[in-house]
């Protein structure tokens, strides 16, 4: 500042200046990350992904496309791997759309941003790279981007986490506010087809491609050697929301010693009972009508499994059976085995059945809507315990009323299990790095992507527990 009053001169603003710039660079050099860095991916790059447009079989085919430039908080993934989630099935396969319940009305306020009926119309007729999560490396940042940098291996969660909306500050970032942002006016064009036609990303993820652009909320950075099928077994949302159920201890938790029932034996509830064992449960029931996954629950953890068409209506006391301990004798700790409001049953509940896409070529569960296993799951946990619900039911369920109002069962729903992303994806690769989680029992096909259908198909057909895509 001039104390004098007269004018500052042309060589004392100069010296000023770069006595700013020098101090700028200073506090950089001590903060680095707090300063933006920018690379930007070379624009007009060809990739191949696979393109989800219109009705029926034959929606999804392989093409070349032309990255666009990115900005802002965008980043540039190059695929490794991508699990094939079997959620995703319907819009990949063009398999008829599922009965979730009764239809949403249209002119709810925030209709332009959740999907709707004439929402998902528009999403069928928009050339969208289908999949919600994959790991690979990145390649490319936008100039707003912090968490992540060029080179770091990555998990493109298929929940984001912004760190700064009402559910992420309340603890509950499974619920993070930008999940009801990808509607078809949210989604942003990220390539080009030959013919010119705009290519937009799934979710804002779209894992079948050689390349994912996402936008950093998504983007979860570790530091692992693993390799690429496994990390994204264990990276997949399927994963997550198992280990997130039985480890994150956001919705209940499993305590040492607990007796825990798995409904449900594909890669979430295999993950699940991975999950329990780590968390250092005693007894783990896993109940599965496809022998094979069966014999992957006790290889993975499970100390009992049930098939619910052997069990039919039996299979809720079995369990109730089965989690007696330590004993009958009230005055000793005991419990005895009947009754809604007393007796047993699994202190822990994990439900991961869903209903069925399509009919499998194995052993089908005994209610392909779902909701027979939800309600065995809720029946099956003892007074005082809690159910972790997980899945994709068909349609709507009952319950008996007193058990549900003062039964003493503690409901938990959730996303991804109540994982929180940023926290728990990293601990999720360390459990795989140090040999607690086994990935290589439930990615059961790899495969290229070239034969992604393929893969899907098994996946569909429930010939194999679960199937990634390499990049
Ligand atoms: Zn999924
Ligand atoms: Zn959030």
């Amino acid at each position: 500042m001039d104390t004098k009053g007269a004018k500052p001169s042309r060589r004392g603003l100069l010296k000023k200046s770069i006595a700013a710039a020098a101090s700028g660079a200073a506090i950089a050099a001590q903060s680095g990350v707090l300063f933006a860095q920018a690379r930007n991916a070379a624009p007009g790059r060809k990739f191949r992904g696979w393109i989800s447009r219109g009705t029926g079989p034959g929606r999804t085919t392989l093409q070349e496309l032309t990255l666009r430039p990115i900005g802002g908080r965008q980043v540039v993934v190059r695929t490794e791997a991508t699990n094939l989630c079997y959620s995703n099935a319907t819009d990949v396969l063009g398999l008829p759309p599922m009965n979730f319940g009764p239809p949403r009305e249209a002119n709810q306020a925030n209709a332009q941003t959740r999907p709707v009926p004439s929402a998902f119309a528009a999403l069928a007729n928009m050339a969208l790279i289908q999949g919600h999560g994959g790991v690979g490396v990145v390649e490319a940042v936008g100039p707003e981007v912090r968490r992540v940098q060029v080179g770091d291996r990555v998990c493109v969660s298929g929940t984001p986490q912004c760190g700064s909306c009402y559910q992420c500050l309340r603890g509950r970032a499974d619920m993070c506010q930008f999940l009801n942002r990808q509607g078809p006016n949210d989604l942003v064009p990220i390539a080009d087809m030959r013919d010119g036609t705009p290519v937009y990303a799934n979710s804002h993820i779209g894992g079948l491609a050689e390349l994912m652009v996402t936008f950093e909320e998504w983007a979860v950075p570790f530091f692992t050697k693993a390799a690429a099928a496994p990390l994204g077994m264990v990276c997949s949302c399927v994963s997550v929301a198992g280990l997130g159920c039985t480890t994150s201890q956001v919705l209940a938790l499993v305590e040492p010693g607990s007796t825990v029932a798995v409904v449900g034996c594909g890669p979430l509830g295999l993950s699940a009972i991975q999950g329990a064992r780590i968390s250092g449960a005693s007894k783990i029931i896993a109940i599965e009508p496809i022998r094979v996954r069966r014999e992957v629950a006790l290889k993975v953890g499970a100390t009992h499994v049930l098939d619910p068409n052997v069990e039919a209506d039996k299979l809720v006391d079995k369990v109730r059976e089965l989690s007696n301990g330590p004993g009958t004798r009230l005055w000793a700790g005991g419990r005895d085995s009947g009754g809604i409001l007393a007796g047993s049953g699994a202190d822990f509940v994990v439900e991961g059945v869903g209903a069925d896409r399509a009919k499998p070529k194995l052993e089908s569960g005994p209610d392909p809507t779902g909701i027979l296993p939800m309600r065995q799951a809720y029946e099956m946990c003892a007074p005082g315990g809690h159910i972790i619900t997980t899945s994709l039911p068909a349609g709507t369920f009952s319950l008996p009323a007193v058990m549900f109002a003062i039964g003493g069962r503690t409901h938990h729903a959730g996303q991804a299990g109540g994982a929180n992303p940023m926290r728990d994806i990293p601990r999720f690769v360390e459990m795989l790095d140090r040999g607690q989680y086994d990935a290589n029992s439930l990615a059961t096909s790899v495969v290229p992507i070239e034969r992604m259908l393929e893969g899907y198909q098994e996946v569909v057909d429930r010939t194999t527990v679960t199937a990634i895509m390499t990049g």
